[in-house]
């Protein structure tokens, strides 16, 4: 199983591509002799939701969960940090979240579980034009669900599974890695490369970051939206999106205090 946003041409090369209408068969369960095979020596590439996702599942802080079940990659075009799903040293290599029954975070699996048998590539990003991504097929012959009955439309089958839902909810993600900033050869350099990390990928961190060092005292932010931060995950992932279009792209995504209030005082 692997589905992946960074490798964009020669991913499609060679294998079908489809259309947000087009059909395809597909029927996975436990009756199928391959059963939990997929789940093995596999490259999952996760999105920032995926390691907030499986993080909180496992009761872990994110830096903790970065660190005992992923590997850090980086993309061959843009060079920007991606975290992919380390596999189990255990023989077949299989995925530390695979037992007898299935899939053990079947609620919070990444984007690439959810989507397969169905690819998705962004092109690069053009000046002027939203990337439109581009549907493919896998077509692994271990895999029996292929032969399955079920049809489904990519579209049918993204909403079934909670893609749609959750690609709109990292919908700044996706407008990070496909900004026009990049056109042209442009590279964020190692401490924009380390912010970008931090924020999509390590939650936590981001977390400390603002309300323990200056952050709140520089930006103007609703109070209320600054109430919600300490505790809501996705309000804080959404804040790190549009401090990174601030901070590495310099877009007005958040406004600067004119006049910083002066220390905070103990009493
Ligand atoms: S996260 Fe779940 S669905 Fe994805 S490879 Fe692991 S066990 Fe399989
Ligand atoms: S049908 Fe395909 S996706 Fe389902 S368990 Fe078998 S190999 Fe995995």
């Amino acid at each position: 199983m692997s589905g992946t946003t960074v490798e964009v041409p020669s991913v499609l090369k060679e294998r079908p591509t489809l259309e947000v209408g087009d059909s395809f068969c597909f029927a996975c369960g436990p009756d199928r002799a391959c059963f939990n095979t997929c789940c093995a020596d596999v490259n999952i590439i996760l999105t920032p939701l995926d390691v907030l996702g499986l993080s909180r599942r496992l009761g872990m802080a994110t830096s903790d969960f970065l660190t005992a079940h992923t590997v850090r990659l980086e993309t061959k075009d843009l060079q920007l940090p991606v975290v992919a799903l380390k596999m189990s040293e255990a023989e077949g290599r299989p995925c530390p979240f695979v037992g007898p029954g299935g899939c053990t975070v079947y609620d919070d699996r990444p984007w690439a579980c959810r989507m397969y048998p169905v690819g998705m590539a962004l092109p690069p990003a053009r000046a002027g034009e939203d990337p439109r991504p581009q549907f493919f097929l896998f077509e692994d012959d271990f895999c029996e669900g292929r032969r399955g009955a079920g049809a489904w439309t990519v579209e049918q089958w993204r909403r079934d599974q909670g893609v749609l839902e959750r690609e709109e909810l990292e919908s700044g993600f996706r407008a990070l890695v496909g900004h026009p900033w990049f056109i042209g050869g442009r590279r964020l350099d190692e401490g924009r490369t380390e912010m970008f990390f931090t924020a999509c990928y390590d939650l936590d961190r981001f977390r400390s970051f603002v309300f323990e060092s200056s952050f709140l005292d520089r930006f103007i932010l609703d109070q209320e939206l600054v109430g919600k931060l300490e505790n809501d995950d996705l309000e804080l992932l959404q804040l790190a999106f549009r401090w990174l279009r601030f901070a590495l792209f310099g877009e007005p995504t958040l406004t600067v205090r004119s006049h910083r209030p002066s220390p905070r005082r103990r009493t």
